[in-house]
């Protein structure tokens, strides 16, 4: 039986050390006052924790790296850790794009459970425990070393720090740094799927408002790079919402970016032109911004009109057919400038982190040093919104459990 120690009580961590304690002495050691802090606020509480998709969809879902999460897919795959949770008595449901949540929509369900997978394989957890030093001796993990000056050695040493974003929750990039210094490579850290800076005035006055079931594109100068149909949402400083949080996962840094806005999707352009020919119709008598009500929520009304160029005050029965046709083409293709992404602790997730390369990618241990392991949001691989951060995390931490 060997000592292990996980650094980390994150989902990566908790899973990491649940797994490794069906065989080894294992001590979990978190510096937050509980487990999960950041687990708790995934999903807007909800905690999207899997994605029902077929196994070899995970990998399409992966932005960085997805050959590297080949074994560790195969090895707990999104199917086994739905098996997982439902063994600790954790029901799901399934939603629009196989997001798996807990039935009853309580993040606190999927950490309770792995709480519970911690304590049937006795595993140690010391809270309000910053690790501040790993001890290596010859290239080989000896233990680590807290703020408090307590030492603690150990055969193997799992590392599940996270990233850098939310840092709030516990998330301080710690585990980079001493990585770095024990001679291994940091791929540099961005912030993903985060909101986006737009450079239009406009965007202030449609502050709050969230809109369902548009196709949200992005493009790169001319050329279409991505689009999502589903939900976004306009912020002071400009976009976020699901939509727009997985397109910022494809944009690069120093590129000139925009987002185009279908807010009608589902119509065809004759098919919009009639539908704003019968409300004129109806409206008849009106001015122009008293006859889109039935067409857009109320704060984009003014704004689609003056990007359309027409007087506001025109009477509707006196909009020609080429205005008609201006009011269709931004309705069908809402541009907006992408000045730049909000800052890393801002990202749902970091891109970036302990390069692959020097990760045995069946074991999840380092190439460097003898003993070290890598589970979770540290490593560099990130994912698109949908439960794919989770199941990345799942996965690394069950495969380093496993082989440690
Ligand atoms: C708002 C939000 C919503 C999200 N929603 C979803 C979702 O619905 N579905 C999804 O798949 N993903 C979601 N994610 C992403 C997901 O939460 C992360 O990918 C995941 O938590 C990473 O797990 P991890 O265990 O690697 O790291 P973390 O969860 O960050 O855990 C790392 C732990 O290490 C501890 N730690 C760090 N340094 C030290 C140290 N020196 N000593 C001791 N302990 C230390 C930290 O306190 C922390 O508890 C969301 C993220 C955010 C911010």
């Amino acid at each position: 039986m060997k000592k292990v120690i996980v650094i980390g009580g994150g989902p990566a961590g908790m899973m990491a050390a649940g797994t490794a304690a069906i065989k080894h002495e294992v001590l979990l050691i978190e510096k937050n006052e509980k487990l999960g802090k950041k687990l708790f606020i995934t999903g807007k509480g909800r905690c999207n924790f899997t994605n029902a998709c077929e196994i070899e969809n995970l990998f399409d879902n992966i932005i960085t790296n997805k050959n590297f999460m080949y074994s560790s897919f195969y090895s707990f795959s999104n199917d086994q850790t739905i098996r997982f949770f439902n063994s600790f008595g954790l029901k799901e449901k399934i939603e629009r794009g196989n997001r798996v949540f807990p039935i009853s929509d309580k993040s606190s369900d999927v950490i309770k459970a792995l709480e519970k997978y911690l304590n049937d394989n006795y595993v140690q957890i010391r809270l309000n425990s910053e690790v501040k030093e790993i001890i290596v001796d010859n290239g080989k993990v000896k233990g680590v070393l807290l703020q408090g000056g307590q030492e603690y050695s150990c055969d193997c040493l799992i590392l599940a720090t996270g990233g850098l974003s939310y840092s709030q929750t516990g998330s301080t990039g710690d585990g980079y740094k001493w990585a770095r210094r024990l001679g291994h490579n940091v791929v540099k850290l961005k912030s993903a799927l985060v909101p986006l800076v737009a450079e239009e005035e406009f965007i202030k006055e449609l502050q709050g408002l969230s809109l369902k079931n548009v196709l949200v594109s992005l493009y790169k100068g001319e050329k279409l790079i991505k689009d999502y149909m589903g939900e976004m949402i306009f912020t002071h400083f400009g976009l976020s919402g699901p939509a727009i949080l997985s397109l910022s996962s494809l944009m690069r840094e120093d590129e000139d970016y925009s987002i185009k806005i279908n807010l009608k999707p589902a119509l065809d352009e004759a098919t919009l032109d009639n539908r704003i020919i019968r409300d004129f119709e109806k409206y008849t008598n009106k001015n122009l911004k008293n006859s889109l009500d039935d067409l857009l929520p109320k704060k984009l009304i003014p704004v689609i009109i003056r990007l359309s160029g027409i007087d506001e005050n025109k009477k509707t029965n006196q909009v020609t057919k080429e205005e008609r046709i201006k009011i269709r083409n931004v309705l069908q293709g809402l541009a907006i400038n992408i000045t730049s992404k909000r800052p890393l602790n801002e990202g749902i997730i970091t891109s970036g982190g302990i390069n692959v390369k020097e990760i045995d990618p069946t074991t999840m241990q380092s190439k460097i040093v003898s003993g070290l392991y890598f589970a979770g949001e540290i490593i560099d691989v990130d994912a698109l919104t949908g439960g794919f951060n989770l199941q990345v995390a799942f996965s690394t931490g069950y495969l380093a459990g496993e082989n440690c």
